[in-house]
């Protein structure tokens, strides 16, 4: 273990402590900031949050993408355009962040867990096909869990550190069982599956921009559609249902204060004009703990198939429990910061009585995942 952290303090160059990933602002950020402030737009409108959506929907080939003040706001609005209503029920993976069930819980709907691919360590197509078919059917054009009784409005898979799931797999699942597909993909921003840009699979689409995404606004998010009409539903609920006028306040639903400030925003179009280079460095870093960890007999984790990977969050997977421990305590006690993948939801006491398939998947990567520094390296 002491050789991995050799290696990793010598692939950062230097004997500091490395964290798990923080941020590069080696662009024009300082320059669009300081415009942004000079401008003194610096809160809800600004050319800047315009800017950024343009380019934003250009890069992963949607028509529409909508700012927000975080990802969890972003996909907590996804829900909403997907219909999900206080009592529904919507389907995601045990391995997630948090953020995930937050915005489910928010509307007053209840996860339901399915289990993960091995590989891809995001919802199984094969786990959401057997749970239907076992649980549910479909009345009238609507999927009814026959065990609760009620409806399955959504379908949330997540891509893990940025691999890609099965996501046409499970497009077609949802399809066929009239479940709007809403991708949670907060961590793969510049993540493919044949070659179509993750979040673009789904009706609705989220992304984070938070301090230790690939790039970052301080905090904020963004949601893709292609539909006009629900990019304009998503425009007027993240900003206070105000109907546009030049001084009077007349607002037509109770609404959120979601939209992404313009000064975040500035910052965002500075980064998303590196996002190309910091996918080229963190696919090289890659490469190295690939060679690196293959000689020393501990797995890295690599993209799965048919897909490109940001490699957001780089991963290996330990033997089990024990080795795990022994790894992040040498680790993060050697001034290399390891962190392991999240404890399963359904564990958490909030979600401890929400349905779940067998989660054998989901578990064995709980005991056995851990992340390793992953910034983008400098100089690039
Ligand atoms: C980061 C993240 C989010 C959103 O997080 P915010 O901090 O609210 O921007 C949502 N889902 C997943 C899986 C994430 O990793």
């Amino acid at each position: 273990m002491q050789k991995t952290v050799d290696f990793i303090k010598e692939t950062f160059k230097t004997q500091e402590f490395i964290p798990l990933h923080e941020p590069r602002f080696i662009g024009n950020e300082k320059k669009y900031l300081n415009d942004c402030i000079d401008s003194t737009f610096v809160s809800s409108v600004g050319k800047y949050v315009d800017t950024f959506e343009k380019e934003f929907a250009k890069t992963v080939g949607s028509k529409f993408a909508i700012a927000t003040v975080n990802g969890t706001a972003a996909l907590h609005i996804s829900l909403l355009l997907a219909d999900v209503k206080k009592d529904d029920e919507v389907i995601t993976q045990p391995l997630t962040f948090i953020a995930t069930c937050n915005a489910i819980s928010y509307i007053g709907a209840k996860p339901i867990f399915v289990d993960v691919d091995l590989d891809t360590m995001g919802l199984s197509p094969d786990s959401l096909k057997n749970f239907l078919e076992t649980n549910c059917e479909v009345v009238e054009n609507i999927c009814i869990n026959k065990t609760t009784n009620r409806q399955i409005k959504a379908c949330v898979p997540m891509h893990t550190f940025g691999h890609p799931c099965r996501i046409e797999e499970i497009k077609d699942i949802c399809d066929i069982w009239n479940i709007t597909l809403v991708e949670d993909a907060a961590e793969s921003l510049g993540s493919f599956y044949k070659n179509r840009h993750t979040g673009t699979f789904g009706k609705v689409g989220a992304f984070s921009f938070n301090g230790n995404k690939i790039i970052t606004s301080g905090g904020g998010g963004v949601i893709i559609t292609d539909d006009e009409s629900l990019a304009k539903r998503a425009k007027h609920i993240t900003t206070t249902a105000k109907i546009p006028h030049p001084y009077e306040y007349v607002h037509d639903e109770t609404a959120y204060n979601y939209r992404l400030p313009n000064i975040n925003a500035a910052l965002l179009v500075a980064q998303l004009e590196q996002l190309e280079k910091f996918l080229a460095s963190k696919r090289e870093l890659a490469k190295i703990y690939k060679e690196f960890f293959l000689q020393n007999s501990i797995k890295f984790i690599e993209e799965p198939e048919n897909s490109k990977s940001n490699y957001w969050l780089q991963a290996v997977l330990l033997e089990d429990v024990k080795q795990r421990d022994e790894f992040l305590e040498f680790t993060n006690k050697n001034g290399v910061m390891t962190r392991p993948i999240w404890k399963l939801m359904n564990e958490l006491e909030m979600y401890k009585d929400c349905q779940k398939t067998d989660l054998k998947n989901a578990k064995y990567l709980e005991e056995r995942v851990v992340n390793i520094p992953s910034s983008v390296r400098l100089p690039i």
